[in-house]
């Protein structure tokens, strides 16, 4: 409620910033940056507020154009898993999407979407729920592209969270799936010993045949590998609006190849499949 007004507020298409631009009502930039401050950690963006560029730990916009090229986001009822503050909406919003519904269980990140969407011009159909793939119902049978990044190797299991995908798509619907992976041609899969990255709650980071298996046991088809890229600081890193530790400060400072633990290092794999 202290944020500042804002009026003539308008969605500025085709950038990598989420960026609304309008005019603040007895606010500056360096008060409104403060403000925005009072939701640190700012982990996925960019977001650019009126000429204030809040730049996030991720370059969220880097895994949008890995993803973007392969799929039909015009008059799509889309479901984000795990959507964090949202960023990732509001780019399908601009692509076309008739409505978004984003799932995320941690607080902060919803009150940092609300804070952006409170600038937002009135009425657009993307809505953050303080929810998890546990409560999608069982054949919902609904959304036409249900999209989990990030969150599959936080689950302890990975076949629940596969089927509870499943149940949210329509069928024919699209599934996309973005993860970490290992490296290898064999069905195998990496369970840390204890941290990864120095990340406690990573529990499996599959092959990607092992990810195919797990795809079409749960019932996916047209399983299709669309991207796998290494992460790099290029992508995560400490800024002004994340100050904590950083993908920099988990990786191994002699061999950045391997995780400070000696894992192999994040690779993430983007994943399209159909409900069938
Ligand atoms: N999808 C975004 C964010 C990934 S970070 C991206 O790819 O950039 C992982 C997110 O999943 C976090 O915001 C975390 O709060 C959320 N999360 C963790 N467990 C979850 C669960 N069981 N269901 C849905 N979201 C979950």
């Amino acid at each position: 409620n202290q944020l500042p007004q804002a009026s003539n507020s308008r969605l500025v298409p085709d950038r990598d910033a989420v960026t609304v631009h309008g005019e603040l009502t007895n606010c500056d930039q360096a008060t409104l940056q403060q403000m925005l401050m009072a939701f640190h950690p700012w982990r996925k963006g960019p977001f650019d507020l009126f000429g204030l560029s809040v730049d996030t730990e991720w370059r969220s916009c880097l895994k949008w154009d890995r993803l973007a090229p392969h799929l039909e986001f015009r008059e799509r009822r889309i479901l984000d898993v795990g959507c964090g503050n949202g960023y990732y909406g509001w780019r399908m919003l601009q692509a076309g999407a008739s409505l978004v519904l984003g799932f995320d269980p941690f607080l902060l990140f919803l009150m940092q979407f609300e804070a952006v969407r409170r600038y937002m011009p009135p009425g657009l159909p993307h809505y953050v729920l303080p929810l998890t793939d546990e409560d999608i119902p069982a054949r919902l049978n609904l959304f036409d592209v249900t999209l989990s990044m990030g969150v599959l190797y936080h689950r302890t299991s990975p076949i629940d969270h596969l089927q509870s995908l499943w149940h949210s798509l329509r069928l024919g619907g699209t599934l996309v799936l973005e993860t970490l992976i290992i490296e290898s041609d064999e069905l195998t899969n990496l369970m840390p010993q204890d941290r990864y990255a120095k990340m406690r709650n990573v529990w499996f980071i599959p092959s990607i045949p092992m990810l195919q298996l797990w795809l079409n046991r749960t019932g996916f088809r047209d399983v299709k590998v669309i991207d796998v890229t290494r992460t790099t600081p290029n992508e995560q890193r400490r800024t002004d609006w994340m100050t904590f530790e950083s993908l920099a400060d988990f990786l191994d400072p002699v061999d950045p190849d391997r995780t400070i633990e000696g894992h192999p290092g994040p690779i993430r794999v983007m994943i399209t499949a159909r409900k069938s």
